[in-house]
């Protein structure tokens, strides 16, 4: 799909701020994050929605799903994950992808994504 913009970014086409890659997935970080740390599993193939996705894939979506919400919860000191997946009107990108949406007991201010991509991967 050469429009599809997670394409675009799984194959290296358009950066972004990669946290965890493997032949299968991509894990970076939202460009308009909900809160301190939101990151999207994307995995590289194609794949429009989750009933697309075959059992193998989700579950190793779901294993680094867990390792990634650790991370957070080390790294970030997050006292809550929200997992959230939209599908039909409310998904704006057609390539699946899981938000992983760390949740912090007292608001905090927004900080610059390199901020954070350097707390997740150091
Ligand atoms: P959804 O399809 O689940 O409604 O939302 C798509 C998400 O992808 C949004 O949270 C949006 O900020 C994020 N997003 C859209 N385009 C890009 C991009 O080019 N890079 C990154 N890192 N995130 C994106
Ligand atoms: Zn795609």
């Amino acid at each position: 799909m050469n429009d599809c913009i997670f394409c675009k970014i799984v194959n290296n086409e358009i950066p972004s701020k990669t946290i965890f890659e493997d032949g299968l997935l991509r894990v970076f970080l939202d460009v308009n994050p909900s809160s301190n740390g939101h990151m999207l599993v994307v995995p590289k193939k194609h794949l429009r929605d989750f009933y697309e996705l075959d059992n193998d894939i989700l579950i190793h979506i779901t294993k680094i799903t867990k390792k990634m919400s650790d991370l957070a919860y080390n790294k970030l000191n997050c006292d809550g994950i929200r997992l959230i997946s939209n599908h039909g009107i409310c998904q704006d990108v057609k390539h699946f992808h899981l938000h992983i949406i760390p949740i912090y007991k007292e608001e905090k201010k927004l900080r610059a994504l390199d901020e954070i991509l350097n707390l997740l991967t150091k």
